[in-house]
């Protein structure tokens, strides 16, 4: 949620960011936003002015929410939590002005079930700002699992619903929380960069030059000694367990590429799987319904590009170049033919 970010556009100190932030007619609030730049942190990188209007183009005068998207699906990204325990107040300043941008009638800050410190920080912070916030902002609890976290299932879950995508259009500026128009900042995204490209800069261009996305911004380091395949099985392995399942190409491709990822650091690669697993991420990217999908094969687009050896070796020489990987499938996991 780019919320936290609002007040440092607005002359630094939160408080006085939300006072001048009222002091403004909405389009020149809207403006400066603009100017600023901003782009949603949710890993589309959506220029943030854009989505305050057409949220506000969508309102007609009834119902408009704001969800505040803290919930931290990714593994290891801790990064609404870290925000919300060390600088609750700024973010909750943050949530108050993008609400006034937007004539929010209701806010949700919508968090993991196991932040429990950054729950405690943010109860904190709205209980003593009450009397300035503007707007009511309810606390809600996801689900847990990494599903929760995508922004149509999020909206589900605060209807008591299931956390499950939906196809979109319509988007939740026009059609969101109870069919009303909804500004929903957040998400998350694994990049893994190469140590070959440590000089890119963390933004949203230059990582997409590099071939990769923002996400949630993490930057992991990944120890040396680490086998890069190993590493993709694992990731995929969890985002075979977190998919809901609902749309084929995420819900059979994560466990297609995380069978042959486990079958290929196991010593029994075939050379086609290279192209079987660029082909698996193809559908994926073109066919999955939400970003969950579409954005999942990066962590193989990414490692079989900077470390072609680490699967090379594996495949052909049957051995793990770090020397780490212990096998885990005595026989290839097969349920169709592969090129
Ligand atoms: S892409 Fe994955 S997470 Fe998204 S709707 Fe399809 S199965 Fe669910």
């Amino acid at each position: 949620m780019p919320a936290s970010t609002a007040p440092r556009l607005l002359d630094g100190q939160a408080r006085g960011a939300l006072q001048r932030a009222r002091s403004l007619a909405i389009e020149e609030l809207i403006e400066i936003i603009e100017r600023s730049g901003l782009r949603g942190r949710g890993g589309a990188g959506y220029p943030f002015a854009e989505k305050l209007r057409a949220v506000r183009r969508n309102a007609q005068g009834g119902d408009v929410y704001l969800v505040a998207n803290g919930y931290d699906a990714d593994p290891g990204s801790p990064l609404a939590r870290t925000l919300l325990t060390r600088n609750g107040a700024n973010v909750v300043h943050g949530i108050s002005i993008a609400a006034h941008a937007i004539g929010a009638t209701q806010v949700y800050l919508y968090l993991h079930p196991e932040a429990i410190e950054a729950r405690a920080a943010a109860e904190r912070a709205i209980g003593e700002m009450a009397a300035e916030l503007g707007v009511p902002i309810e606390i809600a609890l996801g689900p847990g699992g990494f599903m929760g976290g995508e922004e149509s299932a999020l909206l589900a879950v605060l209807e008591s619903r299931r956390a499950m995508a939906r196809q979109r259009p319509p988007y939740p500026a026009a059609q969101g929380l109870r069919l009303r128009p909804t500004l929903v900042s957040s998400v998350e995204t694994l990049g893994i960069l190469g140590t070959s490209r440590l000089d890119t800069r963390l933004d949203f261009d230059d990582l997409r030059v590099a071939g990769t996305h923002m996400g949630s911004a993490q930057v992991r380091a990944i120890a040396a000694g680490t086998c890069i395949v190993n590493e993709a099985a694992t990731l995929f392995a969890y985002l075979a367990k977190e998919n809901c399942a609902i749309c084929v190409p995420c819900r059979v491709g994560t466990k297609r590429v995380t069978a042959i990822l486990e079958s290929t650091y196991s010593g029994l690669g075939r050379d086609s799987d290279i192209a079987w697993l660029d082909e698996l991420g193809t559908h994926m990217e073109r066919f999955s319904l939400c970003g969950f999908g579409i954005t999942a094969p990066s962590i193989l687009r990414t490692t079989m590009r900077e470390f072609p050896d680490d699967y090379r070796i594996h495949i052909q020489e049957k051995r793990c170049p770090e020397g780490a990987c212990k096998p885990i499938r005595s026989r290839r996991y097969e349920t169709m033919v592969q090129p």
